[in-house]
């Protein structure tokens, strides 16, 4: 799954870290899911193509690839990539998919510096990499 940094806009496309041409905010087309318009979020460039990361209101993102004369190739999958890593940034409904409620409450714990059960928190990290292969955000606490 390709990825964008939410803060920088880095894209993680491959096993390429590309930084953003341009940050302009366009009206590129519709969300395939929803109908809702699309908005750039950013915009990089390979040899080979352009790259326009796109969300529409509805939170639903799209890496859109196109050739270097701007014609349109694919629509790729994204995920929008949390470098702080904390759990609180996180939708619950990601986190109940994988996680327990004591282990979601107790990572919060730890992670604001609260009394937490260690035994809880090993669980949890033994998931962490099925919760990044799922969800494309790495978890570090
Ligand atoms: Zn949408």
């Amino acid at each position: 799954m390709n990825r964008i940094e939410e803060k920088s806009r880095v894209l993680h496309f491959g096993e390429r870290k590309l930084e953003p041409v341009s940050k302009e905010q366009n009206m590129v087309g519709f969300c395939s899911r929803c109908d809702a318009e699309l908005l750039s979020l950013a915009y990089h460039s390979t040899e080979n193509f352009w790259l326009v990361c796109a969300a529409c209101s509805n939170g639903h993102i799209v890496l859109m690839q196109y050739d270097r004369q701007w014609k349109w190739l694919e629509d790729c999958g994204l995920e929008v990539f949390r470098e702080d890593g904390g759990i609180s940034s996180i939708a619950k409904e990601k986190l109940e998919a994988v996680f327990t409620q004591a282990e979601i409450r107790d990572m919060a714990a730890c992670q604001n510096g609260q009394p937490y059960t260690r035994q809880n928190l090993y669980r949890a990290r033994a998931k962490y990499e099925k919760f990044e292969r799922l969800f494309g955000i790495k978890i570090k606490i």
